[in-house]
Order: structure tokens, then sequence, then C-alpha cells
């Protein structure tokens, strides 16, 4: 067996980036960019009132209170063309540019308007509710830099920056082979022996969710030359994620069918629980991630391997896994030689922090509790025994729709 570590760094090791695409920034949420976005303008263009009040001369209003003339207007997309002078204030507006000759603003709350003059109770300091030219960030500035991942925020800032499209990696194709003579879709007809297959839907979703663009290939019997016709779906794509069959008993078939179709192909068995088998290999153009048959092995597969293989594709400068730690709100025995993935529930205590409470029965098979986990609990091999209370490591399910 080979440590979940060796098995992803060999993995992510024979994956490259793939190209690149222009698209405008309506489409770009979740893409990932290919070059440093740089601003285009400098924001604010100018020195700009953060407030509605009145521009003045800071040594004007030094002793309060004091009459000043108000000569002018700088709304929000207009200026006052003249230069301020001693005992002069200009009527501005939040956006409004700093009129020459003034170095502050008076927020119109702490004035009383006497006519054409203004009278100003409570004085300012230079700079007051000034936003400088370039406050947020100068012409050429590097706002986000290439391997972003983009979010809603950033969406904001490159629209700022005056970027209407940006560079991102395009979207792997990743293809989808489930397996198994037990297996059909969702809505088929059932017979007697068989069940409804998850792994062909849950993976596209993951897949989605990383990024890519899912192709589901359908499901394949248990049978050489029927594999063998599924898989030739899989042309063109980026990569081939197959599901089940990989064990060693006489009806796993998917790695023996892999070989003969000239992929050159890694089995191994991973310390890991759920998921033991995993198969990596390539042929031609298209990367091969063979997956074990039970529904939560697929998934923390998928999460621990197929995930970075996206995140690589797509030239992701930073993970979006994130580990995290909780303390146990539950004993676990002593661990053995597999790295072990355990759901767990999140709850949090308001002196203690985040409380992981494992589910009691952990059988790759269950997948209501992945679906109503929080996290996994994330045990190395040969963990000792561990009382509640005791710090872990987890993985946290993201919130909102996605929750990977
Ligand atoms: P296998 O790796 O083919 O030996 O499958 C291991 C277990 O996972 C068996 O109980 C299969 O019935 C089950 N399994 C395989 N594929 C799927 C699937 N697409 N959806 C749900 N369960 C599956
Ligand atoms: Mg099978």
């Amino acid at each position: 067996m080979i440590s979940v570590e060796e098995a992803r760094t060999r993995i992510c090791a024979a994956i490259r980036p793939l190209g690149s695409e222009q698209v405008g920034l309506g489409e770009a949420l979740g893409r990932v960019l290919a070059e440093d976005a740089v601003a285009r303008v400098t924001q604010p263009p100018a020195a700009m009132s953060a407030m509605d009040g009145y521009a003045v001369r800071a040594a004007d209003v030094a002793t309060v209170p004091v009459r000043l003339t108000v000569v002018g207007e700088a709304p929000a997309g207009g200026a006052f063309e003249g230069t301020l002078r001693a005992g002069e204030a200009v009527r501005i507006f939040t956006g409004g540019p700093l009129p020459a000759g003034a170095d502050s603003i008076v927020i119109q709350e702490n004035v009383t308007v006497e006519g054409d003059k203004v009278l100003v109770r409570e004085g300012t300091t230079a700079g007051r509710y000034v936003r400088p030219a370039g406050l947020d960030f100068k012409a050429g500035d590097v706002g986000l830099p290439c391997g972003r991942l983009l979010t809603v925020r950033d969406i904001g800032l490159a629209a700022a920056m005056n970027l209407p499209w940006l560079r991102v990696t395009r979207r792997p194709r990743i293809a989808i082979l489930s397996t198994g003579d037990e297996i059909v879709m969702p809505g088929e007809p059932i017979g007697p022996n068989q069940i409804v297959g998850s792994n062909g839907l849950s993976l596209a979703a993951f897949v989605t969710a990383c990024g890519g663009t899912a192709l589901h290939l359908g499901i394949a019997p248990d049978d050489r030359a029927a594999l063998k016709q599924m898989m030739a779906g899989a042309a063109g794509a980026d990569l081939l994620v197959t599901s089940g069959g990989a064990s060693v008993g006489e009806h796993d078939l998917v790695h023996g069918v892999l070989r003969e179709h000239g992929m050159s192909l890694d089995f191994w068995q991973i310390a890991m629980r759920p998921g033991k088998p995993v198969m990596f290999g390539r042929f031609g153009t298209t990367a091969v991630l063979g997956m074990p048959g039970n529904p939560v092995s697929t998934l923390v597969c998928a999460l621990v391997f197929l995930r970075p293989v996206i995140e690589t594709m797509l030239g992701q400068a930073e993970p979006d896994a994130r580990t995290a730690t909780a303390l146990l709100g539950a004993d676990l025995p002593a661990n053995d030689r597999r790295q072990d993935y355990l759901r767990a529930e999140l709850t949090y205590d308001p002196q203690r922090g985040a409380v992981a409470t494992p589910f009691g029965r952990q059988d790759s098979a269950m997948l209501r509790t992945l679906a109503h986990a929080d996290c996994l609990i994330v045990r190395p091999p040969y963990a000792e025994a561990a009382a509640a209370g005791t710090t872990v490591a987890i993985l946290p399910f993201s919130g909102g729709t996605i929750g990977i």
C-alpha cells in the first residue's frame, strides 16, 4: 500500500495546466485566472470626497464657529473648475472631485447654511474625508494574481479595474464512466438484484463544482467488450474517471480493459479508508483516474485525488480544500495503517470552539451520513487512541449549495 500523500504527489506530478481562453466578466465567476489581472485605471482617478459636505482649507476652520463663502459646487461626475481661496468653501458630494486649493471636507451635518455662506460649527483636519488619487489601486497594479480562483468579490474588483474580460484557464473536460451489472440510473426500471447508481451523477456534480465540464458516459456492465466500447466516449477528454470495478475480484475488469486499450496505468492500494484501490494513468492526452465503487469511497477519493487533479489542470495557485482543526466530540480508538476519513458533525461550543463528533457507523456504502456530515475527521495512519476533547485535523465541507 502507498500513502495518500505519495499517491496524490504522483498523480499531480503527471498533470499539466490546460490552455486559456478569454471570457467576459459576466462568465468569469469560479474560473481561474491564466494571467495577472492588471488595473487599466487609477481608482479614485483624482482626490475625491468621501462625504456630502463642503470642501474647505483646514486652516480656515481651525477656530470655530466660522463663516465661509460658498463659491461653487462639485457633484460626483462634475467638478469645481476654480481654485478655492482663503475664507471660501465649495459644496461637495460623495464622489465629487476635491477642488484645487481645498484639502479637507466638513460634513454637512456640521454646518448651517446662511444664504451664500455656511456657518461651520465643527472644524476638520487636513485630509479628513478625502480619498486621495489611487487610494484603492493605480493603473498598472496587479489587482488579482495569475492562478486565482475568481470569487464574487474579485469580479467586483476586476470591473473596477476596467477589465470587461479576463483570460482564464479552459475548463477541463472530464468523462465519467460508472461500471457494474447491478447499477441502474435513477429513474430507470430496476431489477430484483440491482441498485440505483449514484456515483455517475455525484461525480458529475463534483466536477462541475470544481470548475470542470462533466460528460457522463453511462453505466458499463461488467463485460470487457461493453467496457471497451463505452470507454471510447472518453476520446478527446482531458480526464476519464471510472467508478467501480477497480478491486481485484473476478468482476473487476476496469484495470485489465484499460490496459488492453493501450493505457499506461498504475494500480495502487492506497492506505486510506474509505477508498483503497485507485488507478491512475494516461491514454494519449487523456489522464485516467479509477475510483472505487462504494459511493462514499468514490466521493472521498474525489475530494482527496480528483479535486487536486482539476485544480492542477486549472492552474489554481491555492488548493480549495483547507484543513482545519476541531476538538473531538467522542472517544476514538487507535488507528491502523490506513489514513481514516471519518464523517462527522460540527457544533460550536462558545467556550471551546468547533467540536467534531464522528457518526457511530462509518460504512462506505452509507451516503446519508456523508450528505449530512459537516466535515471529515482526518486520522493519520497509526494515530493513537484519542479521548473526547483532543484536537484533531478536519476537512470542513463548504457551506452553500456546493458543499464539497
Ligand atoms: P466495485 O468497486 O465495483 O466492487 O463496487 C463496490 C460497491 O460499490 C458495490 O457494492 C457496488 O454495488 C457499489 N457501487 C458501484 N458503483 C456504484 C454506483 N455508481 N453507485 C452506487 N454504488 C455503486
Ligand atoms: Mg462492480
